[in-house]
């Protein structure tokens, strides 16, 4: 009996494999349309000031509108673009379309707060990105300061010419630069004091261990610690407990971000959040 329960649970679970790999794959295909389609969608979520709790930031963050599918999260097929390469035409649609957003709240009267957009390695490394971040500015006549590009530790662990070279343009464009997932990339420190980003977002992985394990506590004290002496700003990602902001603002983090404010929201939701802000 114990053999042919072994030998059902593998079929079980070798079906299910199988159904993942076939899922994958159709994703894969319909993804080639997505842009031109127009089935991606940003959504929204609030960054604020740790101290005074208003919202100073706001991150977008991509989803795929799938018409079978419904939503699908960017951790489901952004790995897929990549793959494909597909991933440098929806980078630029994201930048396009976050500057998009923000002017079109700025002409309406809203209050205008600085926008953050996730870069993956390869869209780092793509020949034309400062042109291209430089153009989306101009195009939607928005000031670079209003643009934040974070990067994953990963870019930044590449310590080489061309890394330095290429984080020099940015900065030199106006844009701000931060280090998502601080902590997760089993770097060496050193590529912060040669790179010239300015804000370290504290990984989620070691804010819901607060008010928890004195390990994750020690590590985010440390970081709060290091950024403040190098003259960076923090934000801490992933706040989900009232227990956790505390923690944050008895150690000075700069800014949180996190379900415990608000999670991340449709451009029309926001409006609402951002309007409510000017009271
Ligand atoms: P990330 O940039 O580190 O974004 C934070 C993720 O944590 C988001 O997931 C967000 O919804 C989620 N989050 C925010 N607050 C909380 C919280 O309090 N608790 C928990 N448990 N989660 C929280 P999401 O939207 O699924 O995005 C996942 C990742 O996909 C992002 O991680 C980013 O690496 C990538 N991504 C998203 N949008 C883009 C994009 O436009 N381009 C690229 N290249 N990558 C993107
Ligand atoms: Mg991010
Ligand atoms: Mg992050
Ligand atoms: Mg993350």
């Amino acid at each position: 009996l114990a053999k042919r329960e072994g030998r059902n649970t593998v079929r079980v679970a070798s079906r299910r494999l199988q159904e993942q790999v076939q899922e994958t794959l159709a994703l894969a295909r319909d993804l080639r349309w997505v842009v031109e389609r127009r089935e991606l969608v940003l959504h929204y979520q609030a960054q604020l000031d740790t101290r005074s709790e208003r919202v100073v930031g706001l991150e977008a963050l991509v989803r795929w509108q799938h018409p079978q599918r419904g939503l699908v999260p960017p951790g489901r097929f952004i790995p897929i673009a990549e793959e494909s390469g597909l991933i440098q035409e929806i980078g630029r649609w994201v930048l396009d379309e976050a500057l998009r957003q923000m002017a079109a709240w700025r002409a309406a009267g809203l209050p205008v707060v600085p926008v953050a957009i996730n870069l993956s390695v390869s869209q780092f490394r793509h020949p034309r990105l400062p042109e291209d971040v430089a153009e989306a500015l101009r195009r939607h006549d928005l000031p670079a300061h209003l643009l934040e590009l974070e990067l994953t530790e990963s870019v930044a662990m590449e310590d080489s010419d061309f890394t330095i070279a290429r984080i020099a343009a940015l900065k030199q464009l106006g844009v701000t630069l931060s280090i998502d997932d601080f902590g997760t990339g089993y770097s060496s420190l050193s590529y912060l004091k040669r790179f010239t980003v300015d804000k370290l977002k504290i990984d989620q992985s070691f804010v819901r261990g607060l008010a928890q394990s004195p390990q994750d506590e020690a590590i985010v004290a440390t970081v709060i610690n290091l950024a403040r002496s190098l003259g960076l700003h923090t934000i801490a990602e992933g706040v989900e407990t009232a227990e956790q902001l505390d923690f944050l603002r008895r150690h000075g983090c700069d800014e949180v971000q996190g379900f415990h404010f608000h999670r991340p929201a449709p451009a029309e939701a926001v409006a609402g959040l951002l309007s409510s802000e000017t009271l």
